[in-house]
Parts: C-alpha cells; structure tokens; sequence
C-alpha cells in the first residue's frame, strides 16, 4: 500500500492501526487536538477518561506515542496527571525522553532582560497574558485580538534584535522561541530513539506549529493527520474537531465506547 492509501485506510479504519501498531508511533498535540481551546491556557478542561484513553493508547502503542506540544511538560503534566507521557515540550525545547523520566532542556531558558522586553510589549492591554516557558515565552492575545497587529510589531522588534530568537504565530498567540527549535525538530529527535526508533510517525495536530512535524513524520516515512479548527479550515482537515479525533484516539487506543470521550463516530452522509 503507498502512503496515501494507509493514510486513508488509518482514517477510516483506526482498528488497522491498531493492529500493526508497532510499525506505528503517535505524536500527538495538546490544546485544539485532545482538548478543546479554552480563552485562557489556564482554563482548559479535561474531560472524564481522557487520561485512561491516553494510557491505553500507550499501552497499544507499545510506548511509542508522545505529546508534541507549545506548553512546557510540566504544564503536559499537570493536564494528564497522574501520567507522565513521553513529550516533546515548547516547541521542542524541552523533552522528556522516556515515560515518568527527567525534562532534558535542549535550549537554555528565557533572560531576564527577554522577558523585561517582552512584559513591556505587552503592557498595551490588560487582556494581553505573557506566558514564560522554560526557553520560550507566549503571549496570549485571546481576549484581545484586535491587538494582533500592534503585538506582532513589538514582538518582531524584540526578537530580531537578537539573531537566536523567532517569533512563532499560534492559535490567538504569539510566542517567542529559540531558532532552530521546532515541533519538526523535536519529532526528529525522538524517532532517533527508543522506542520511535524504526517505526514510522503519525502527527496529529491542529495549528501552525504542527506543520513542521507533519512535513518531518512526511520525510520520515509517516504522515500526518490534521484536526480542524481556527487554522485548518474543515476541507482541508482529516478530524472535524477535537471530539472526533479524540474518538479515533480511543478506537485505535481500544478504550470501550461506553467511555464518555469515546462517541461515536460520524456517519458518512
Ligand atoms: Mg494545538
């Protein structure tokens, strides 16, 4: 079968997946794919089972799935207690190699004077909310987005006085990151290891960020698969929003459909 035709054959079919999962590693974003976008980082919810569904799709998975995520891993953490995932945190600043195992920093953490430059872009609005990171910082401007513009303009100006910085545009979020570091990049690294090491990866996200790890899981023999929402317009995306790819997490995961996250699937028509 060539790639486009398991892509779509794993779509359809979930159970496929789950029988040869270990050919298969998972990457798995956070916000807008296993849960639904909240006006506040903060303010996300998760959903009764969800942490189950994700034990058990690392079970399935033989413990190749990680979290590929904006937030920190201890913020991953803190969503999915009591299980401490293998992730890919920060846009791949920050990585923890192995489930239950120490945050190994790949980048060094955010400056004083950064952060004091950031702050002060911020100030324009009360409803602007500075998020610091480990090596990156995010600037929420969910509440105010009329502001985009003026933030993206004193966010550039900050991280192009230094060569080492980027600016990276999110869902109602701008972040300042490290160059070189990527959702991509962390992906890569990982699949280097055990155990993503030979297998082929699936990333499933819902945002700018994933890109880079869906054209990396591309390069690598994998694909990706993209959940719909404020960036991926609905006919472009393979999951119609954060409830069905859930779904389909918890069929491949074969967690019982009697489990609230785990509805039904769509019909066709
Ligand atoms: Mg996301």
């Amino acid at each position: 079968m060539d790639i486009d035709t398991i892509r779509s054959t794993v779509l359809t079919t979930p159970e496929w997946l789950t029988a040869r999962a270990h050919e298969w590693a998972l990457f798995i974003d956070i916000d807008g794919t296993l849960l639904e976008m909240a006006p506040t980082p903060d303010a996300v919810v998760v959903p009764a089972g969800l942490v189950q569904m994700m034990d058990d799709l690392a079970r399935t998975m033989g413990g190749a799935i990680a979290l590929s995520t904006g937030r920190s891993v201890t913020e991953a953490d803190r969503l999915l207690f009591p299980l401490k995932l293998i992730t890919s945190g920060v846009h791949g600043t920050e990585v923890r190699v192995e489930r239950g195992g120490e945050v190994t920093m790949m980048a060094p953490a955010v400056s004083v004077t950064l952060l004091d430059e950031i702050v002060a872009v911020a100030a324009m609005s009360p409803g602007i909310i500075v998020e610091v990171k480990g090596a990156g910082v995010a600037v929420h401007y969910r509440k105010v987005p009329e502001l985009r513009p003026a933030l993206e303009v004193g966010l550039s100006k900050v991280a192009e006085r230094r060569d080492t910085l980027v600016l990276r545009p999110g869902r109602r979020v701008l972040e300042v990151i490290p160059k070189g570091y990527s959702k991509g990049a962390g992906l890569a690294w990982l699949m280097r290891r055990q155990p993503f090491e030979g297998r082929r990866p699936i990333m499933i996200g819902d945002d700018y960020g994933d890109e880079s790890a869906i054209r990396m899981a591309e390069q690598l023999g994998g694909f990706g698969l993209k959940v719909a929402g404020e960036y991926f317009p609905a006919d472009e995306a393979d999951f119609s929003g954060v409830a069905e790819a859930r779904a389909w997490f918890a069929t491949v995961a074969g967690t019982p459909t009697s489990n609230p996250i785990a509805g039904p699937f769509p019909s066709d028509d």
